[in-house]
């Protein structure tokens, strides 16, 4: 299996990079990019820990940027990219910042619904400084005020819900140039996620595409069918290459396991295959 999406504790995923990759031998896994979102501070320990296998598997090291495009808040992979690329290393600093303010507003937010020092109890859910939504919605479940993650969601932290903070995401172009420039390839991450028309969705595979994206990700997590379809044909129109993954997070917050989603259909070109064994290998 090839799961190219999945999320450490650097970000808002539950296992070390170690368990994630014991995880992914025990499930078949050969090759693995690790994404977590705005950070690449998992890609070296998960190498590391690679190296101590008796029979290590491949390891892309990879980068989920959060990005706005139109009103639209997007994801974008870098895969393949060199993690020490300082621009890429700038802008993730810039991604940082946009993330702080609002992890800042957002706790402001949730005072104003009673609780208080929201900030200090997601970091400390979080284990560190990169703080997502999906620790706040932690925080609103030990608070009482909801039963689980996704009603946290529903009713408090998607867009234009009470503690829902717009944050000044870099832009998709901005996203694309800087994987290129750190020697990666740019995927539209989850592109059924957004809600988007398929007029909309077309238009961002066209504006994807003239801003030198290369690939799409047409299995992510669970999907169905006609969503798969409509992905396939926007590659073959858009001349994209066809990215997998599982976008798994862990057990209790993934649905799909780690290398577990569905297979990528035929008439799709696999984007590992642009890549060499000797480009792949670099960091290992
Ligand atoms: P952030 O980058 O901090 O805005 O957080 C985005 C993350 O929140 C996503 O990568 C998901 O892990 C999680 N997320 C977004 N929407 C939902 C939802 N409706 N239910 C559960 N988790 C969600
Ligand atoms: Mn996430
Ligand atoms: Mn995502
Ligand atoms: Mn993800």
């Amino acid at each position: 299996m090839i799961d190219l999406h999945c999320h450490s504790h650097f970000s808002d995923g539950q296992l070390s990079p170690s368990d994630l990759l014991q995880l992914a031998i025990q499930n078949d896994v050969t090759m693995l990019a690790l994404t977590d979102h705005d950070t690449v501070d998992g890609i070296s320990p998960l190498i590391e820990a690679n190296k101590e296998q008796k029979n290590p598997i491949q390891i892309i090291p990879g980068i989920e940027l959060s990005v706005r495009w139109k009103k639209y808040d997007l994801h974008i992979l870098g895969l393949n990219i060199n993690p020490s690329s300082v621009t890429l290393q700038a802008l993730i600093k810039k991604q940082q910042q946009s993330r702080n303010e609002r992890a800042v507003a957002i706790a402001a937010c949730m005072a104003q619904l009673g609780i208080d020092d929201a900030l200090e109890k997601a970091k400390k859910i979080a284990g560190h400084e990169h703080i997502g939504r999906p620790h706040f919605a932690e925080v609103l479940v030990q608070a009482g005020k909801v039963p689980n993650i996704q009603a946290a969601f529903e009713r408090y932290l998607r867009a234009g819900k009470p503690a829902y903070v717009p944050t000044p995401w870099i832009s998709l172009e901005e996203a694309i140039t800087e994987t290129i420039a750190a020697g990666g390839d740019a995927v539209i991450a989850h592109p059924n996620k957004y809600k988007l028309t398929r007029t909309k969705l077309f238009e961002l595979g066209l504006a994807f595409k003239m801003a030198g994206g290369t690939g799409v990700e047409v299995i992510s997590g669970d999907m169905n069918p006609t969503q798969i379809q409509s992905l396939v044909t926007m590659a073959n129109q858009y001349n994209l290459l066809a990215s997998t993954g599982s976008d798994f997070h862990g057990e209790k917050m993934s649905r799909v396991r780690l290398g577990q989603q569905r297979a990528l259909p035929i008439h799709c070109k696999p984007i590992w295959e642009k890549w060499s064994m000797s480009n792949t290998t670099r960091n290992i």
